[in-house]
Protein backbone atom coordinates (compact mmCIF):
# COMPACT_ATOMS: atom_id res chain seq x y z
CA UNK A 1 0.00 0.00 0.00
CA UNK A 2 1.20 3.70 -0.86
CA UNK A 3 2.37 5.64 2.14
CA UNK A 4 -0.47 8.37 2.08
CA UNK A 5 -4.18 7.09 0.77
CA UNK A 6 -6.74 9.26 0.87
CA UNK A 7 -10.06 7.25 0.17
CA UNK A 8 -13.11 8.37 -0.71
CA UNK A 9 -12.65 11.46 0.90
CA UNK A 10 -15.63 14.14 1.16
CA UNK A 11 -16.22 16.46 2.76
CA UNK A 12 -20.18 18.28 2.95
CA UNK A 13 -20.60 22.55 4.58
CA UNK A 14 -23.60 23.03 5.60
CA UNK A 15 -24.12 26.75 4.27
CA UNK A 16 -28.14 26.92 5.37
CA UNK A 17 -29.93 29.68 6.93
CA UNK A 18 -30.80 29.48 10.41
CA UNK A 19 -33.31 26.81 11.10
CA UNK A 20 -35.42 29.75 12.49
CA UNK A 21 -35.17 31.69 8.67
CA UNK A 22 -35.69 28.38 7.41
CA UNK A 23 -38.73 27.12 8.93
CA UNK A 24 -40.32 30.77 7.90
CA UNK A 25 -39.64 30.83 4.48
CA UNK A 26 -39.89 26.99 4.06
CA UNK A 27 -36.72 26.95 2.30
CA UNK A 28 -34.33 23.75 1.95
CA UNK A 29 -31.06 22.71 3.72
CA UNK A 30 -28.00 24.08 1.55
CA UNK A 31 -25.28 21.42 1.40
CA UNK A 32 -22.05 22.21 -1.01
CA UNK A 33 -19.72 19.44 -1.44
CA UNK A 34 -16.32 21.22 -1.10
CA UNK A 35 -14.48 17.90 -1.73
CA UNK A 36 -16.05 14.87 -3.29
CA UNK A 37 -15.33 11.39 -3.00
CA UNK A 38 -11.53 11.53 -3.34
CA UNK A 39 -9.04 9.06 -3.97
CA UNK A 40 -5.45 9.31 -4.48
CA UNK A 41 -2.19 7.82 -3.46
CA UNK A 42 1.31 9.05 -2.54
CA UNK A 43 4.61 6.83 -2.40
CA UNK A 44 6.97 7.57 -0.06
CA UNK A 45 9.22 10.25 -0.10
CA UNK A 46 7.39 11.73 -3.56
CA UNK A 47 5.67 14.45 -4.30
CA UNK A 48 1.54 14.70 -5.21
CA UNK A 49 0.77 17.57 -6.48
CA UNK A 50 -3.53 19.00 -6.28
CA UNK A 51 -3.79 21.72 -8.69
CA UNK A 52 -7.52 23.38 -9.32
CA UNK A 53 -8.59 26.76 -9.45
CA UNK A 54 -9.68 28.37 -6.14
CA UNK A 55 -12.75 27.02 -4.35
CA UNK A 56 -11.78 23.84 -6.19
CA UNK A 57 -11.41 22.60 -2.72
CA UNK A 58 -7.81 22.35 -2.39
CA UNK A 59 -7.63 23.84 0.91
CA UNK A 60 -10.37 21.27 2.59
CA UNK A 61 -8.03 18.65 1.74
CA UNK A 62 -5.33 19.42 3.16
CA UNK A 63 -7.12 20.60 6.80
CA UNK A 64 -8.54 16.95 6.62
CA UNK A 65 -5.11 16.03 6.11
CA UNK A 66 -3.87 17.42 8.99
CA UNK A 67 -6.52 16.42 11.23
CA UNK A 68 -7.66 20.20 11.24
CA UNK A 69 -11.05 18.89 9.64
CA UNK A 70 -12.91 15.99 9.93
CA UNK A 71 -13.91 13.96 6.47
CA UNK A 72 -17.55 14.02 6.38
CA UNK A 73 -17.26 10.74 4.16
CA UNK A 74 -14.14 8.81 3.74
CA UNK A 75 -10.63 8.95 5.42
CA UNK A 76 -6.96 9.42 5.04
CA UNK A 77 -4.62 6.04 5.77
CA UNK A 78 -0.91 7.19 6.47
CA UNK A 79 1.65 3.92 6.81
CA UNK A 80 -1.17 1.94 6.89
CA UNK A 81 -2.91 3.51 9.89
CA UNK A 82 -6.59 5.23 9.19
CA UNK A 83 -6.52 8.70 10.50
CA UNK A 84 -10.33 9.02 10.91
CA UNK A 85 -10.42 5.78 12.82
CA UNK A 86 -12.85 6.70 15.46
CA UNK A 87 -11.52 4.24 17.91
CA UNK A 88 -7.98 5.55 17.90
CA UNK A 89 -7.04 6.56 21.83
CA UNK A 90 -6.28 10.35 22.42
CA UNK A 91 -2.49 9.27 22.24
CA UNK A 92 -2.54 6.93 19.38
CA UNK A 93 -4.67 10.08 17.67
CA UNK A 94 -1.66 12.30 18.76
CA UNK A 95 1.00 10.04 17.80
CA UNK A 96 -0.20 9.97 13.96
CA UNK A 97 -0.52 13.65 14.23
CA UNK A 98 2.91 14.48 14.79
CA UNK A 99 3.65 12.43 11.69
CA UNK A 100 1.42 14.82 9.34
CA UNK A 101 2.44 18.79 9.88
CA UNK A 102 1.79 21.48 7.49
CA UNK A 103 3.05 24.55 5.91
CA UNK A 104 0.57 27.13 5.06
CA UNK A 105 -0.16 29.72 2.59
CA UNK A 106 0.41 32.92 4.23
CA UNK A 107 3.39 33.26 6.14
CA UNK A 108 1.94 36.32 7.80
CA UNK A 109 -1.09 35.24 9.31
CA UNK A 110 -0.10 31.60 10.15
CA UNK A 111 3.03 33.19 12.72
CA UNK A 112 1.65 34.39 15.77
CA UNK A 113 3.16 37.87 15.63
CA UNK A 114 3.59 37.96 19.32
CA UNK A 115 5.72 35.12 19.98
CA UNK A 116 9.56 34.76 19.19
CA UNK A 117 10.40 32.54 16.88
CA UNK A 118 12.34 30.40 18.76
CA UNK A 119 8.99 30.01 20.63
CA UNK A 120 6.91 29.01 17.54
CA UNK A 121 9.08 26.33 16.09
CA UNK A 122 9.54 24.72 19.92
CA UNK A 123 5.84 24.45 19.94
CA UNK A 124 5.39 21.26 18.09
CA UNK A 125 8.61 20.12 19.88
CA UNK A 126 6.29 20.55 23.68
CA UNK A 127 3.43 19.71 22.32
CA UNK A 128 4.59 16.71 21.26
CA UNK A 129 6.90 15.94 24.25
CA UNK A 130 9.58 15.26 22.18
CA UNK A 131 12.42 17.12 23.77
CA UNK A 132 12.79 17.81 27.55
CA UNK A 133 14.47 20.41 29.01
CA UNK A 134 15.07 24.14 27.87
CA UNK A 135 18.63 23.72 26.82
CA UNK A 136 17.74 20.65 24.62
CA UNK A 137 14.90 22.46 22.74
CA UNK A 138 17.42 25.36 22.08
CA UNK A 139 19.55 23.43 20.62
CA UNK A 140 17.11 22.09 18.43
CA UNK A 141 15.69 25.12 17.36
CA UNK A 142 19.01 26.00 16.32
CA UNK A 143 19.73 23.06 14.71
CA UNK A 144 16.23 23.61 12.74
CA UNK A 145 16.48 27.35 12.02
CA UNK A 146 20.62 26.31 10.45
CA UNK A 147 18.20 23.56 8.21
CA UNK A 148 16.28 26.10 6.59
CA UNK A 149 18.94 28.56 6.01
CA UNK A 150 18.62 30.86 8.71
CA UNK A 151 20.65 31.46 11.76
CA UNK A 152 20.53 30.51 15.27
CA UNK A 153 20.11 33.76 16.43
CA UNK A 154 17.28 34.41 14.93
CA UNK A 155 15.23 32.71 17.52
CA UNK A 156 14.83 35.44 19.73
CA UNK A 157 13.32 37.82 16.77
CA UNK A 158 9.44 38.25 16.18
CA UNK A 159 8.01 37.06 12.67
CA UNK A 160 7.39 41.26 11.64
CA UNK A 161 11.53 41.33 11.55
CA UNK A 162 11.84 38.97 8.27
CA UNK A 163 11.07 38.96 5.02
CA UNK A 164 8.02 37.21 3.46
CA UNK A 165 10.81 34.02 2.16
CA UNK A 166 12.38 33.89 5.67
CA UNK A 167 8.58 33.44 6.74
CA UNK A 168 7.98 30.52 5.20
CA UNK A 169 11.37 29.34 5.75
CA UNK A 170 9.95 29.64 9.57
CA UNK A 171 6.89 27.93 8.96
CA UNK A 172 8.87 25.22 7.37
CA UNK A 173 11.64 24.92 10.20
CA UNK A 174 8.44 24.39 12.39
CA UNK A 175 6.39 22.19 10.39
CA UNK A 176 9.77 19.63 10.33
CA UNK A 177 10.31 20.35 14.25
CA UNK A 178 7.90 17.43 14.81
CA UNK A 179 10.18 15.06 12.31
CA UNK A 180 7.18 14.25 10.44
CA UNK A 181 7.24 11.72 7.35
CA UNK A 182 4.35 13.85 5.80
CA UNK A 183 3.93 17.63 4.86
CA UNK A 184 1.30 19.27 3.18
CA UNK A 185 2.37 22.31 1.43
CA UNK A 186 -1.07 24.49 1.17
CA UNK A 187 0.02 27.22 -1.40
CA UNK A 188 3.36 27.51 0.23
CA UNK A 189 5.10 30.34 -2.15
CA UNK A 190 1.95 31.65 -3.67
CA UNK A 191 1.84 34.38 -1.42
CA UNK A 192 6.14 35.50 -1.91
CA UNK A 193 7.71 36.97 -5.07
CA UNK A 194 9.01 35.05 -7.93
CA UNK A 195 12.60 35.02 -7.38
CA UNK A 196 11.72 33.95 -3.60
CA UNK A 197 9.28 31.29 -4.81
CA UNK A 198 12.55 29.28 -6.46
CA UNK A 199 14.33 29.48 -3.19
CA UNK A 200 11.63 27.78 -1.08
CA UNK A 201 11.29 25.38 -3.47
CA UNK A 202 14.55 24.29 -3.58
CA UNK A 203 14.55 24.50 -0.09
CA UNK A 204 11.48 22.26 0.08
CA UNK A 205 13.10 20.07 -2.58
CA UNK A 206 16.06 19.60 -0.72
CA UNK A 207 14.75 18.52 2.89
CA UNK A 208 12.34 15.85 0.70
CA UNK A 209 15.66 14.81 -0.44
CA UNK A 210 17.67 14.81 2.81
CA UNK A 211 14.39 13.46 5.08
CA UNK A 212 12.55 11.01 2.62
CA UNK A 213 9.91 13.38 3.11
CA UNK A 214 6.33 12.46 1.67
CA UNK A 215 4.67 15.92 0.12
CA UNK A 216 1.06 16.72 -0.40
CA UNK A 217 1.58 19.81 -2.63
CA UNK A 218 -1.22 22.06 -2.66
CA UNK A 219 -1.31 25.10 -5.68
CA UNK A 220 -3.22 26.70 -8.29
CA UNK A 221 0.38 27.44 -9.79
CA UNK A 222 1.03 24.87 -12.53
CA UNK A 223 4.46 26.30 -13.38
CA UNK A 224 5.25 25.46 -9.48
CA UNK A 225 4.31 21.82 -10.10
CA UNK A 226 6.02 21.39 -12.71
CA UNK A 227 9.40 21.31 -11.04
CA UNK A 228 7.84 19.13 -8.15
CA UNK A 229 5.58 16.97 -8.44
CA UNK A 230 5.66 12.87 -9.33
CA UNK A 231 2.48 13.26 -9.76
CA UNK A 232 -0.66 15.86 -10.30
CA UNK A 233 -4.13 15.50 -9.49
CA UNK A 234 -6.52 18.02 -10.99
CA UNK A 235 -9.18 18.79 -8.84
CA UNK A 236 -12.17 20.83 -10.33
CA UNK A 237 -14.80 21.39 -7.81
CA UNK A 238 -14.40 18.82 -5.08
CA UNK A 239 -13.58 16.35 -7.88
CA UNK A 240 -10.34 14.66 -8.86
CA UNK A 241 -11.01 14.98 -12.22
CA UNK A 242 -7.37 13.84 -13.70
CA UNK A 243 -4.36 12.45 -12.56
CA UNK A 244 -1.05 12.33 -14.59
CA UNK A 245 2.66 12.83 -14.41
CA UNK A 246 4.01 16.45 -14.82
CA UNK A 247 5.35 15.60 -18.35
CA UNK A 248 1.63 13.69 -18.95
CA UNK A 249 -0.30 16.64 -18.08
CA UNK A 250 1.74 18.81 -19.57
CA UNK A 251 1.93 16.90 -23.18
CA UNK A 252 -1.64 15.35 -22.94
CA UNK A 253 -3.93 16.79 -20.92
CA UNK A 254 -7.26 14.47 -21.02
CA UNK A 255 -10.24 16.80 -19.17
CA UNK A 256 -10.97 20.19 -20.95
CA UNK A 257 -10.68 21.60 -17.29
CA UNK A 258 -7.27 20.84 -17.48
CA UNK A 259 -6.44 22.16 -20.87
CA UNK A 260 -8.01 25.65 -19.94
CA UNK A 261 -5.76 25.06 -16.41
CA UNK A 262 -2.88 24.76 -18.64
CA UNK A 263 -4.16 27.81 -21.26
CA UNK A 264 -4.51 30.67 -18.10
CA UNK A 265 -0.53 29.64 -16.59
CA UNK A 266 1.55 32.40 -17.23
CA UNK A 267 4.51 30.14 -18.18
CA UNK A 268 5.48 26.74 -17.52
CA UNK A 269 9.09 25.71 -18.04
CA UNK A 270 9.99 22.19 -17.08
CA UNK A 271 12.65 21.33 -14.72
P1 LIG B 1 -9.41 26.04 -2.45
O1 LIG B 1 -8.41 25.85 -1.38
O2 LIG B 1 -9.21 25.12 -3.63
O3 LIG B 1 -9.53 27.46 -2.89
P2 LIG B 1 -11.38 25.46 -0.39
O4 LIG B 1 -11.14 24.07 0.07
O5 LIG B 1 -10.87 26.57 0.45
O6 LIG B 1 -10.84 25.61 -1.88
O7 LIG B 1 -12.95 25.67 -0.57
C1 LIG B 1 -13.75 24.77 -1.33
C2 LIG B 1 -15.19 25.23 -1.29
O8 LIG B 1 -15.68 25.11 0.05
C3 LIG B 1 -15.39 26.69 -1.67
O9 LIG B 1 -16.62 26.78 -2.37
C4 LIG B 1 -15.47 27.40 -0.34
O10 LIG B 1 -16.27 28.56 -0.45
C5 LIG B 1 -16.13 26.36 0.54
N1 LIG B 1 -15.72 26.48 1.96
C6 LIG B 1 -14.45 26.38 2.42
N2 LIG B 1 -14.42 26.48 3.76
C7 LIG B 1 -15.70 26.65 4.16
C8 LIG B 1 -16.36 26.81 5.43
N3 LIG B 1 -15.65 26.80 6.58
N4 LIG B 1 -17.70 26.96 5.44
C9 LIG B 1 -18.40 26.94 4.30
N5 LIG B 1 -17.88 26.78 3.08
C10 LIG B 1 -16.54 26.65 2.99
MG1 LIG C 1 -6.96 27.21 -0.64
Amino acid sequence: MSFVVAKGLTRNYDLSEPLIVRALTMRPKRILTAVDNVNFSIEKGTTYALVGESGSGKSTIAKMAVGLLKPSAGTLIMDGKNLNDPALARNEQLALRRRIQMVFQSPYASLNPRWRVGDIIAEPIKAFGLIDGTKAQFMRVSELLEQVGLASSDANKYPHEFSGGQRQRISIARALSSQPEVIVCDEPTSALDVSVQAQVLNLLKALQKEYALTYLFITHDLAVVSTMANKIGVLNKGKLVEEQSPTGLFSRPQQDYTKMLLNSAPSINFG
